[in-house]
């Protein structure tokens, strides 16, 4: 019998109970009811990953599901949030029951592991193209802006950079050993939640790296009206990525590619000191506008604009 659109929801989107007590009303009625805390303001954001676009035709359902979620968590955390409840939007080109199954399993999963909610959504019918909204809280005027950026402030990051970048290039076909660390990166990343959390009060601006370190950078130096300059020598690159740099000569990948999903963020020199967690710094903010790279000693400009949906 083909699933109908409730009882599709029903078994593969519905959980048992809801995780976190902001939850007042989840799956089931026209809205869902979220109760925000007294001294919290509500964090919003939503993210889109069309077939084609962000992912290859027939990628795996359940990275997928996973990758989904990951990116909009991905910017809670690079506001300092602490994710609450998600909504879900599918449209699929046809019911396709294990694919729904394993979709979910690597949605629901995630979700689990931050104590998410998956309070609502919506299901349709067209090309495969999957939305999710997503709401978590943040202390009343504390949430990491990109604009905060001052002259002086030192530029730091989480994790490594590239791995993702290369996990596209392995999927494109280029070939490595040992693929599989660096192919995590890019299929199923995980959103720097706990970092975000650990840099209220502590960071003057962040941003989550999607669309390329340089590129999202970028748009702190814009918010922040500031300029920077990053130090080659210091950026986090893995193993890998340092011997792809070395076989094939292209440097700037790891400047330019995304989905890595680590956090970029700046902090003022009176503040170094409470920073807590292994975090590199990378480069420091500076009063002329623009990216600039210290690369073998000398100092040039760094443009990159990561991708742009519609400028073909
Ligand atoms: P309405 O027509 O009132 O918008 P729907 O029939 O679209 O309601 O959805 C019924 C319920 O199922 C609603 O609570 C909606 O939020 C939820 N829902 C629909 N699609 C999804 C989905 N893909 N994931 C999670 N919840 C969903
Ligand atoms: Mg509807």
């Amino acid at each position: 019998m083909a699933l109908t659109e409730f009882s599709l929801i029903q078994q593969f989107f519905v959980q048992q109970k809801p995780k976190n007590t902001s939850t007042a009303l989840g799956i089931g009625d026209d809205c869902a009811l979220l109760s925000v805390p007294v001294g919290y303001q509500l964090a919003i954001t939503a993210d889109t990953m069309v077939e084609g676009v962000h992912f290859f035709a027939g990628a795996d359902p359940e990275q997928l599901g996973h990758k989904l979620l990951a990116v909009n968590l991905s910017d809670l955390a690079s506001m300092g949030a602490k994710p609450l409840a998600v909504t879900l939007a599918l449209t699929l080109p046809s019911v396709d029951a294990d694919w729904l199954r394993c979709f979910s399993k690597g949605f629901l999963n995630l979700a689990e592991q931050y104590g998410v909610d998956l309070i609502g959504g919506d299901t349709t019918s067209g090309p495969l193209t999957l939305t999710v909204q997503a709401m978590g809280v943040v202390p009343n005027h504390k949430a990491l802006l990109r604009s905060g950026a001052k002259v002086g402030d030192l530029i730091y990051m989480t994790g490594a950079l590239g791995d993702a970048g290369l996990g596209l290039k392995i999927n494109l076909g280029y070939q490595c050993p040992q693929p599989d660390a660096v192919l995590q990166h890019f299929n199923t990343p995980n959103p720097q939640i706990a970092a975000g959390l650990a840099l209220i009060d502590v960071a003057s601006a962040c941003i989550d790296i999607s669309d390329g370190l340089a590129a999202d950078l970028g748009h702190i130096l814009e918010c922040s009206q500031v300029g920077a300059c990053l130090e080659w020598e210091a950026l986090p690159l893995s193993a890998l990525v340092q011997r792809y740099i070395a076989e094939t000569g292209d440097w700037a990948m790891p400047l330019t590619a995304g989905d890595d999903y680590q956090l970029c963020f700046t902090v003022s020199p009176d503040k170094v000191a409470q920073l807590k967690g292994e975090y590199t710094p990378i480069g420091i903010i500076e009063a002329t506008p623009g990216l600039r790279l210290r690369k073998s000693g000398t100092v040039q400009a760094f443009v990159s604009k990561g991708y742009e949906h519609f400028s073909k």
